[in-house]
């Protein structure tokens, strides 16, 4: 009975899709790291496999307080940003410089990204899950799923979210990243001005690590989960 019970949640994780293989691709950020944390090795996966991916920043990290933003400290995130992304085969990035900690949807943000996502001629957006805790995060899935809204069906992209503070209660897809977690802390690294206050390095490890044993079989995994309308 136990032996039974086993093998069908071994099951349940071989169920997981595996990414499929597209041409364009859209990794929505909250703030810089965001992209690295949730997607990097998802981003090399792609990278690797032909594709064109593009870094959309909704703000540039740079509050120090809830009203104050710094300009020095966005300069200094985008470039980390840019030197993050780099490692991972990404030169295509989009800095957005919406407010930092008041990320707030509006109409003209909504169609901004919409026309990116069109002309982008995306095929997956990667953006933060429903319950991230974090209000920006909260926002950004909120933004981007109201700009699909307005495409019409042959411009919609596969959409699946990903997980930096609080880890997806169901996934969909998982990638295996046993061979690129090296490249994608080396990437995390890049973000100085965020590691030196919290350790990302050893918390994204740990994660997924725990999704490669118990979500994909294999030594490290992302996993995402598929968002229909
Ligand atoms: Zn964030």
């Amino acid at each position: 009975m136990l032996l039974l019970t086993v093998s069908s949640i071994l099951n349940a994780g071989h169920k997981r899709k595996p990414l499929p293989s597209v041409d364009a691709v859209l990794i929505v950020a909250p703030h810089p790291d965001d992209d690295i944390i949730g997607c990097g090795g998802a981003i090399m996966h792609h990278t690797q496999d032909g594709a064109h991916v593009t870094h959309l920043y909704m703000t540039s990290g740079d509050a120090v307080s809830r009203n104050k933003r710094s300009l020095p400290l966005a300069h200094k995130r985008e470039k980390e940003a840019k030197r993050g992304a780099k490692r991972l085969g990404v030169d295509d990035l989009i800095f957005l410089r919406e407010p930092d900690s008041a990320l707030r949807s509006s109409k003209k943000l909504v169609r901004k990204v919409a026309h990116l996502i069109k002309e982008l001629q995306t095929n997956i957006v990667y953006i933060p899950h429903a319950h991230d805790d974090h209000a920006d995060h909260k926002e950004t899935h909120k933004i981007v799923l109201q700009a699909i809204k307005s495409l019409k069906a042959q411009e919609k992209p596969l959409v699946l979210a990903y997980e930096v503070w609080t880890p997806l209660r169901e996934v969909t897809h998982c990638v295996d990243i046993s061979t690129s977690i090296k490249h994608k802390l080396n990437a995390l690294a890049e973000h100085k001005s965020q590691i030196a206050d919290i350790n990302y390095i050893e918390a994204v490890k740990a994660l997924n690590r725990y999704r490669g044993i118990l979500e994909s079989r294999t030594d490290y995994a992302e996993c995402f989960k598929h968002i229909k309308e």
